[in-house]
């Protein structure tokens, strides 16, 4: 039987976080392995201008940025595995990742599998998924020429794709189950001046509804007065926040109560040693390209420090 090689490092997922710790590891000689995902490049693959990536000062877009950083990254010898997970096993070391039947060992690994869109949990919107209700405005703002959309949520995702689909649609109408809104001042403002987007304060989606080929309109709630409207609309865009990529890792790491990975204060340790986590995936506060890539760069050398370690 031939010995199984064990890898150096294992990194899972190939957002900014992942990619930052790829370059970091190769660059210490490490030849990490980086399992990418079938969707690759997490959510910047779904962003359209990235204004705020120092570097750029007149902006990138989030598949050029990823490709971007992930050619830095072959640069210095990192290898690609355009696969998902499918399991994991870190009682023991070397680590053990699957890929369907597939075995991988690790001395060490970084999860960077970041977060990924929430739904509003109606049975309609499943009905109406990808027949006018979309989680990415990027992707699918452009079928909705002049006709009338609509945006649920009330923070900077919801500003952002709001403004991106007035390029296209004739009215944005977007849906807020309080009357203020969380996102930030400037975003906020840009919305409110917008013509062609009225804001809808105190409303919730109760219902999707539609024929038997799209979506046509929704049922809105009025939490303040309980009364229920139609609004016409032939897309529904969510942008109610996002939820971390943790399945794969329940019972195997802690997290807190909403399946966040938990990382020692200042480091990208997890309650395993040689376990490392970085970006989204363990962070809900800052969420940005910028700190997810930050925290990347933690990991691979919190991991370089720990492998050099063990000697
Ligand atoms: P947020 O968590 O900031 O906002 C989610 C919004 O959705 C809130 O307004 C929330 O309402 C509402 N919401 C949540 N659940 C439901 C539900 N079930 N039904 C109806 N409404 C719901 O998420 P975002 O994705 O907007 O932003 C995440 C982070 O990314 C933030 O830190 C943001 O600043 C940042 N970001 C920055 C951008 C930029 O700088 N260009 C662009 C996009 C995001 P409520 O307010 O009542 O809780």
């Amino acid at each position: 039987m031939t010995q199984q090689n064990i890898e150096n490092v294992i990194i899972i997922g190939s957002g900014p976080a992942g990619l930052t710790s790829a370059i970091y590891t190769a660059r210490a000689n490490l030849a990490p392995l980086m399992i990418e995902g079938e969707e690759s490049g997490g959510q910047l693959m779904m962003t359209t201008e990235v204004e705020n990536f120092p570097g750029f000062p007149k902006g990138v877009t989030g598949p050029e940025l990823i490709q971007t950083i992930r050619e830095q990254a072959e640069r210095f010898g990192t290898r690609f595995l355009t696969k998902n997970v499918t399991k994991v096993d870190f009682s023991t070391r070397p680590f053990k990742v699957w890929v369907d039947k597939e075995l991988y060992l690790s001395k060490s690994i970084i999860i960077s599998t970041g977060a990924s869109a929430k739904y509003l949990g109606i049975e309609s919107e499943r009905i109406y998924m990808n027949r006018g209700v979309s989680a990415c405005a990027t992707c699918d703002g452009a079928f909705f020429r002049n006709v009338d959309v609509a945006v649920v949520g009330g923070g900077d995702t919801a500003m952002e794709e709001a403004m991106f689909l007035t390029r296209f649609a004739k009215k944005v109408s977007i849906i807020h189950r309080r009357d203020s809104f969380r996102a930030s001042k400037i975003m906020t403002d840009r919305v409110l001046n917008h013509s062609k987007i009225e804001v809808l304060w105190n409303r919730e989606v109760i219902e999707v509804v539609g024929n038997s080929k799209n979506m046509t309109g929704l049922v809105l709630k009025n939490v303040v007065t309980g009364g229920l409207e139609n609004l016409s609309a032939e897309g529904l865009f969510l942008a109610i926040g996002h939820k971390p990529n943790t399945d794969l890792f329940k019972g195997v790491l802690d997290t807190n109560e909403v399946g966040y990975l938990i990382t020692k204060p200042h480091s990208s340790y997890t309650n395993i040693e040689g376990v490392f986590a970085a970006g989204d995936v363990q962070d809900h506060v800052y969420r940005q390209a910028i700190t997810a890539a930050g925290s990347g760069c933690m990991a691979a050398i919190d991991c370089e420090r720990w492998l050099e370690s063990l000697g």
